[in-house]
């Protein structure tokens, strides 16, 4: 029947992913993603075909999907939270134009800003501009503009990719930009390893995030001019009278 689902699996825990998506990702023959994700899902799916591609074979991993559904099998290509935010969604619609006889069926899941905000509080409660601080596939100009301006208009900020083994400092650069438009005292926090093993979470003032030490699989919440701290946690309020 040619189906290919993209689906995004939540940020870890087979538990975070959505009714919809483990239904498909059940109803699969193929389950196709990179290698990470790929580990996260095979225990619950015993008995599916697994295949992987590394990290930076994106559009490989693409063809391949599309190739496997070809054939006649139904495939479930797996991205981490939502596959729409950061993943391969769009490359997926776009290639799927050269496979007229794949059903393309879009799956969405809980995003890593949504997902570690519940482990940090509400950080995420009024308008909020998400921002990825990798510069693989953007100019680093275009990333400081967004950050620079995001800061300015006093929006919560959520970085993705925030550190990798190449881009050590590239949280505390972004942390100098917005420090341009907020204080140091600013509420703060990052999660690392939402819904996975290891999860580690931490509230810190916008001071203290400039010199933090996160990896590749943190995500990190910069407050607003109203954020604060509600017994542990980063709550932004919405503007209630208590
Ligand atoms: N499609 C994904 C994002 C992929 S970009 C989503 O919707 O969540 C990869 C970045 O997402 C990571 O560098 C990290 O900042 C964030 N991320 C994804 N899963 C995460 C998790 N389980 N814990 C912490 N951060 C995560």
């Amino acid at each position: 029947m040619n189906r290919l689902y993209v689906i995004g699996i939540g940020p870890g825990a087979y538990e975070k992913m959505t009714i919809e998506a483990a239904e498909a990702l059940r109803g699969s023959d193929v389950i196709v993603g990179y290698t990470v994700y790929v580990d996260l899902v095979r225990e619950h799916f015993p008995g599916k075909e697994f295949l992987t591609t590394p990290m930076t074979k994106e559009v490989e991993r693409c063809e391949l999907a599309f190739s496997e559904a070809a054939k006649g099998k139904t495939v479930a290509m797996i991205c981490s939270g939502d596959a729409g935010v950061y993943g391969m969604t769009g490359l997926m619609c776009e290639i799927g134009l050269r496979y007229p006889q794949v059903e393309l069926t879009l799956i969405g899941g809980v995003t890593a800003a949504t997902g570690g905000a519940a482990v940090l509080g509400a950080p995420l409660i009024h308008d909020f501009a998400v921002i990825s601080l990798s510069d693989l596939l953007t100019p680093w100009e275009k990333i400081e503009k967004r950050l620079l301006l995001a800061a300015e208009a006093d929006f919560v900020i959520c970085l993705y990719n925030p550190s990798s083994k190449k881009r050590k400092d590239y949280l505390k650069r972004a942390c100098g930009l917005v420090l341009a438009h907020r204080g140091p005292e600013t509420v703060c926090g990052y999660v690392k390893n939402i819904g996975r093993n290891g999860e580690e979470s931490r509230v810190l003032s916008l001071g203290e995030l400039q010199d933090a030490q996160v990896d590749m699989f943190t995500t990190v919440w910069i407050g607003n001019s109203q954020t604060k701290r509600v017994g542990g946690r980063m709550v932004t309020p919405r503007g209630y009278d208590l």
